[in-house]
């Protein structure tokens, strides 16, 4: 049973035959975040994601970027479903009690929680190997949020920054390899791209933000718009730490390492025009990789046509 088989599993049961009792607009399971409405002027956007010690980032990582990091990842899909993020919730299992381990923590996580105009609201505190859970909460205008199911055939697909960079970072660190900078800040302090979701209302038609690997993420777009699409790999964008890189390796990383936490969305070919002036208001590079066709399945195609297979669809915490 792979992660997805486990969580239908779960909401069967749990919710029971007459499975969604959402009001109408609202969505439940299946998306970045649960997107529900309260009353006509505005939907609450509510997301969690927990990161383990030892699973998500090494045991001795730097407590000021474990702390960044668990808000990030949470804002990132809010980002992901063009929400304004608003508060937070904060569950922290801890070994000990170590002052310092905490304040370093905190600092790491106030710095983003001030950018990102987020509230710390509540939470749980126990102890236990380290292991953070945040609910992170949102809001849109109602029928704002940016889906996965919408994608229409023929839009282009574009990705936010350079998938693949982050996953470099963890590769080199595991590997006992020089690792470049550039590379360790994308895997330590991914930048959820609040101001791009943002910017992305009216314009894109299906959004997720890239945690698993831009394959696997770009696959539950067109899983949940019936869709197929081609990626061009010659079109994926390159940081300076990746050009040395042979391309199968570099693919890999790209497509299958995770950890970006960039915003992979689909856009009508009409708009392609506004992409220059999304990408300043939203202080990053965004480039179109491939398009959406009627179909089911992705395609990953090298200049001469050929497909290629990366090695790893995605990152699931049950793969047998
Ligand atoms: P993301 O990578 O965007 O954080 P996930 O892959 O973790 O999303 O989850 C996919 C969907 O399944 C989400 O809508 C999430 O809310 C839901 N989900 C995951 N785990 C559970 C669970 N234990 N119970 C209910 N829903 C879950
Ligand atoms: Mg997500």
């Amino acid at each position: 049973m792979n992660e997805f088989e486990l969580i239908d599993q779960l909401q069967a049961i749990v919710n029971g035959p007459a499975l969604a009792k959402l009001p109408a607009g609202s969505t439940g399971i299946g998306d970045d975040a649960a997107v529900l409405s309260v009353d006509g002027r505005r939907q609450l956007v509510i997301t969690m994601d927990t990161m383990v010690s030892g699973v998500h980032f090494p045991a001795d990582a730097k407590a000021a970027d474990v702390g960044f990091k668990s808000l990030a990842v949470n804002l990132s899909d809010l980002a992901a479903m063009g929400a304004e993020p608003a508060w937070f919730f904060l569950a922290l299992t801890l070994p000990a009690a170590d002052k310092q381990w905490i304040a370093g923590f905190a600092s790491g996580m106030a710095a983003l929680a001030a950018s990102a105009g987020v509230v710390l609201a509540g939470g749980d505190t126990t102890s236990g190997p380290l292991s953070i859970t945040i609910t992170a909460v949102g809001l849109v205008k109602p029928g704002d949020a940016l889906l996965r199911s919408r994608a229409q055939a023929g839009d282009l697909i574009v990705v936010s920054g350079t998938p693949g960079l982050a996953a470099l970072g963890l590769f080199s660190f595991q590997h006992g390899q020089p690792v470049e900078a550039a590379a360790w800040r994308a895997f330590t302090r991914p930048e959820p791209r609040l101001n791009l979701g943002h910017a992305l209302h009216g314009k894109a038609t299906a959004c997720i933000d890239v945690s698993d690997g831009l394959a696997a993420d770009l696959g539950h777009i067109l899983h949940a718009s019936r869709l197929g699409a081609e990626l061009h790999l010659d079109q994926l964008p390159q940081a300076p730490a990746m050009s040395l890189l042979e391309p199968e390796h570099r693919w890999n990383l790209a497509l299958g390492g995770g950890d970006d936490y960039e915003l992979c969305f689909t856009l009508p070919p009409l708009l392609q025009n506004e992409l220059d002036g999304l990408s300043r208001l939203a202080g990053v590079g965004l480039t179109v990789i491939g398009q959406t066709m009627a179909g089911e399945g992705l395609r990953c195609l090298r200049t001469d046509g050929s497909e290629f297979t990366p090695l790893r669809a995605g990152y699931d915490h049950f793969r047998q």
